[in-house]
């Protein structure tokens, strides 16, 4: 249970006084509807109001803050007109303008020959000096209260700085005070104050330095973030660890038959990779390592030598996919492989119902099956395996670390190996997967060519068909995708349709389309048919549905590229390459590009090594972008920049671990400050795994 401390955090934000049902529906488009989430909605700018000039030496466009005399009213001569309240000091006038003023209002605030103290922007007008809507209007008493530097946050529509202002203010001021969680010498050497004094820090910067990233008050907030996320995953780690494996032996009778099938040789970080999972599936510990390698680097067929391994130890191994295309693209690959050394393998699906479906179960539960692959529908309840010992996850980001442990918890301490095809900087490896051990697929497939990139202006496109028009003539096959449009499914599927019957009148019959709309034995048909050649091109609305392997595909084309994020591009160009024959990218975009957009962009047409774009990209956008976010699976951290805050994510690690070797079930005084801290992120989930402190 969370500790009662923190639960005013975790109270709605029309707890706090003043915050309305409209206000506070501002507030949860903002940053979230709770208290806990305007504590976080740290400030972005600041306005400095110590500069106090004499009227006749206020610059124009600067933030000032002025004692002056209240001189005539000037009500608004027409509707347009401002209101205008004439002052001065001794050296010389300045008008306050007011557009649709309350007269009454400002009379009672501004009372004339009364001494005010004034704050705001100072503009020279027409050879007068002015300020329009003063940000403050207080008395020479009142002005010792006015905040010498204001904090300017971030802002949504409906919603003005002061009352945002107030709310945070107000959720500081319920802020409770912790224990403190961190190492006392870490925070000496760090030069950090506590939690609560840092996080009020944070909300009051007296310079632009302390703005910054590196500032100690949000550096010491980004630790905690972080330590709180690897402190989180190491104890999934831990948890995970500490269940029974088994030692998987085999004698490679399996491997070796396999491997000498295949039409190519191992590359050498294949032959790696093997070696590092057979070895972890030989320890009695659990395994849980991450395969990441490029796209086409091959990182399938290591996965299904993993599985003949799991086979000669005696037990089962399964395959789950993100989506339905790839679950079928990676059981047509594996199938084949298996049939070669005598295996069966079973395909189960969403799709597959009623008696299909019971075979299938039947016979994985029997295990006269050994190798199944399938989609999410191989966690239902009602899957039982006679003997699972390995479970692949090809992630894809799809997946978070609690599928990741449903699927293992289907056999008896099988061994877990993650796939994933997105090649990430190393730090998001480290914030993403420290539950895990890495095994990385650095070299490519001897054999393939490089991909001729180009990126063009979307108003080319009947030079590009023609240019189609040429190399289909010649045998070419064709990737078209069209993009996601505003997350709009059905906008989405109208502009591929689109696009598929434009292509259809050049090329009549030899075009074909997939969507998310599409029911599965369409898709499978258009599928099919493409790779068998009985279409030249496939339209394509998403990333995922030309997740598929068709070597003799050659040209990719990417409408709207400028849409999409590198890596995901990065994925698509890997869907061509595959063959002997050389390949060819071709991204469209909708003019004008930002800079940032070109420099994207242009990354892409430089290099093909997925680790560089990754990097790159993150360097160009900071991490909130990357991979398209949300969807991408990724933690999203409030402080924390994944891209700005290496060296504190590399700290975290090791603190983390070194807190868990110490006291693995949090029980010292320092584990419960931690535990706190594990809530304050919302960790529940992990907290409850841990024996009762
Ligand atoms: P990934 O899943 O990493 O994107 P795949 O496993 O689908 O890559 O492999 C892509 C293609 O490369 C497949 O057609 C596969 O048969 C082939 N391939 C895999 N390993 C090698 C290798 N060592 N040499 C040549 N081709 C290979
Ligand atoms: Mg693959």
């Amino acid at each position: 249970m969370r500790p009662a401390l923190l639960n005013p955090l975790f109270a709605s934000a029309t707890a706090l006084p003043g915050i309305g049902p409209r206000l506070a529906k501002a507030l949860e488009k903002l940053c979230g509807g709770r208290v806990a989430d305007l504590i976080w909605h740290l400030p972005t700018g600041l306005v400095d109001r110590r500069f106090s000039p004499v009227v006749a030496e206020a610059p124009d466009g600067a933030i000032a803050t002025l004692s002056i005399t209240v001189g005539v009213h000037e009500p608004a001569r027409g509707p347009r007109q401002p209101y205008r309240v004439r002052c001065f000091d001794e050296t010389g006038e300045i008008d306050l303008v007011f557009f649709h003023a309350r007269p009454d209002y400002l009379t009672r605030l501004l009372p004339e020959g009364e001494l005010r103290v004034v704050s705001g922007r100072v503009e020279h007008y027409r050879g007068k000096i002015q300020m329009t809507h003063p940000d403050h209007m207080v008395t020479a008493e009142e002005a010792a209260g006015l905040p010498a530097v204001e904090p300017v946050y971030p802002l949504t529509a409906g919603l003005t700085p002061r009352p945002l202002q107030k709310a945070i203010r107000a959720a500081l001021d319920r802020t409770p005070e912790a224990a403190e969680w961190q190492d006392p010498a870490w925070l000496k050497k760090q030069g950090w104050k506590p939690w609560r004094a840092a996080l009020f820090e944070a909300h009051a910067p007296d310079g632009e330095a302390a703005l910054a990233d590196d500032a100690p008050a949000r550096q010491r907030l980004a630790f905690d973030e972080l330590l709180a996320d690897q402190l989180a995953l190491a104890i999934v780690r831990a948890q995970h660890r500490k269940l029974p494996g088994r030692a998987l032996a085999g004698d490679n009778a399996l491997i070796d038959r396999a491997i000498a099938a295949l039409p190519f040789a191992l590359t050498g970080s294949q032959q790696m990779a093997l070696a590092e999972i057979t070895a972890d599936m030989a320890a009695p510990l659990r395994m849980l390592r991450l395969l990441q390698g490029d796209v086409g680097s091959g990182k399938t067929v290591v996965a299904f030598l993993a599985a003949l391994r799991a086979v000669e130890a005696g037990g089962q191994a399964a395959l789950m996919a993100p989506t339905e295309v790839l679950a079928r693209q990676h059981f047509a690959t594996i199938q084949k492989l298996a049939e070669g050394v005598g295996l069966r393998c079973a395909l189960l699906t969403g799709r597959d119902k009623g008696k299909a479906r019971a075979a299938i179960l039947e016979r994985i539960r029997s295990g006269k099956t050994e190798i199944v692959i399938g989609t999410h529908a191989l966690f239902q309840d009602d899957i039982a395996f006679s003997d699972l010992a390995l479970a692949v996850v090809d992630e894809q980001h799809r997946f978070g670390v609690h599928q990741r442990l449903a699927l293992s918890s289907k056999g008896r301490g099988a061994d877990m190996l993650v796939m994933t095809a997105t090649p990430i900087p190393r730090t998001l490896t480290l914030a993403c997967y420290s539950d895990l051990d890495v095994s990385r697929l650095t070299d490519k497939p001897a054999g393939r060519q490089p991909i001729d990139t180009r990126v063009l202006p979307l108003d080319r496109l009947d030079q590009v068909i023609g240019r189609l028009g040429t190399a289909i003539a010649a045998g070419a096959r064709v990737f078209w995708v069209c993009p996601l449009v505003d997350e709009s499914e059905t906008l989405d599927v109208a502009a591929a349709t689109e696009r598929h019957s434009h292509l259809a009148q050049h090329f009549p019959g030899r075009v074909g389309l997939v969507h998310g709309r599409m029911k599965g034995p369409e898709k499978d048909r258009v599928m099919a048919g493409f790779a068998g050649g009985g279409l030249d091109i496939l339209v394509a609305t998403t990333v995922i549905e030309v997740g598929v392997d068709v070597p003799e595909a050659t040209i990719m084309v990417v409408e709207h590229a400028e849409r999409f994020g590198l890596a995901q591009l990065h994925q698509l160009r890997g869907r061509v390459g595959r063959g002997a024959k050389p390949s060819s990218c071709l991204l469209l975009y909708a003019p004008p590009l930002t800079q940032t957009a070109r420099a994207r962009l242009d990354i892409l047409r430089r290099t093909e090594d997925g680790f560089v774009i990754a990097e790159e990209d993150l360097k160009l956008r900071g991490a909130g972008e990357l991979l398209g976010t949300r969807q991408s699976g990724l933690p999203v951290f409030r402080i924390a920049d994944i891209a700005r805050h290496h060296d504190l994510m590399l700290a975290a690690r090791d603190d983390a671990r070194l807190i868990l070797g110490r006291d693995p079930d949090l029980a010292s005084e320092r584990g419960k400050a931690l535990r706190v801290l594990l809530y304050l992120f919302e960790k529940d989930a992990v907290v409850q795994t841990l024996r009762s402190g």
